[in-house]
């Protein structure tokens, strides 16, 4: 059975796979509820090493009920099937590429392309929302923080800023970006946003029910389902900077997760193999640490730290 002939149905589960191309598909869940409603798309598993987003998507398969469920819910929760099986870092083993930019894809293109072409082609069009699960990956410490876009059209814009203001997480940071999974689905106005729950390649069940709770909002924001449950306050970001290495080098990173900085305080240090600082990382403005590498090698190019202020 075709997806739209799944989403027609009523009060019923699958487990389906999605087709890429003739000879590559991923796993994918459809839940649909007893009664109509909006169609919720879960993504996980972009980013190989970032697990509790892929155990969230896996868990919801199963508690989701659809005698409860007003509406459909997509479930893609392992997109990089592969980088997952390998433990890669970011990219998929195939073609070396970040999932998270390379949309819009290629039908002609690496496997990378093919993926992000199939999903824009054949998932987006049933979304009304969008969430792209997400984590630090094993290399990095994160906060709890959902990104909402700020550059797509107004409408789109205000639908996600509402959403990401329903989840229990500490931060709500706006993004500028356009070319991943969950925010070219924002310039093909989809309202959509991208969590971040854990982090250094690890995972703990009560990461992954926080990130179930995320998705319990959600679904009560879009009336797929009724979840009320206390939030804890939450700040909107509206300003970060992403520091990346300036050279390959040893990474000492100075602050912590959520520490506040002051303008002028030293974030971190690259040196060579003789200690020498090679470049030091001061805050431009007082504010917040959101996620920060925590591997000693780095080469030019890596993200080492992103810092915002409200
Ligand atoms: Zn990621």
């Amino acid at each position: 059975m075709d997806l739209k002939s799944m989403l027609e149905q009523k009060n019923k589960k699958w487990k389906s796979e999605f087709k890429i191309t003739e000879t590559h598909s991923l796993p994918m869940y459809v839940i649909c509820g007893k009664e109509t409603g909006k169609t919720l798309v879960i993504t996980a598993g972009v980013h190989g090493c970032e697990y509790v987003g892929m155990l969230t998507a896996r868990k919801l398969y199963k508690n989701l009920n659809c005698q409860e469920m007003r509406g459909q819910v997509i479930i893609l929760p392992l997109i990089n099937e592969e980088g997952f099986y390998e433990e890669s870092k970011q990219i998929v083993p195939m073609d070396g590429k970040n999932l998270n930019n390379v949309f819009p894809g290629r039908a002609d293109g690496t496997i990378s392309e093919k993926i992000a072409y199939a999903i824009e082609k054949d998932i987006y069009y049933h979304a009304d929302f969008l969430i792209d699960l997400h984590g630090g990956d094993y290399n990095e410490k994160m906060s709890s923080l959902v990104f909402f876009p700020v550059e797509a059209k107004e409408r789109v814009n205000a639908i996600a800023k509402e959403a990401a203001k329903r989840l229990p997480v500490s931060y709500r940071v706006q993004s500028i970006a356009k070319d991943g999974l969950y925010s070219y689905g924002t310039q093909c106005d989809i309202p959509a946003v991208l969590l971040e729950i854990g982090g250094e390649g690890k995972w703990q069940e009560s990461e992954v029910t926080h990130c179930e709770k995320c998705v319990y909002h959600l679904m009560d924001y879009l009336k797929i389902i009724d979840f009320k449950e206390e939030r804890s306050s939450q700040k909107e970001i509206t300003q970060v900077i992403y520091e990346v290495a300036q050279a390959n080098g040893f990474w000492y990173p100075m602050i912590s997760l959520g520490k506040y900085v002051s303008k002028g305080e030293i974030l971190g240090e690259i040196r060579n193999l003789e200690d020498e600082v090679l470049k030091r990382y001061t805050a431009a403005f007082d504010g917040e640490i959101l996620y920060y590498t925590v591997a000693l090698g780095v080469k030019e190019g890596d993200s080492l730290i992103a810092y915002g202020r409200e």
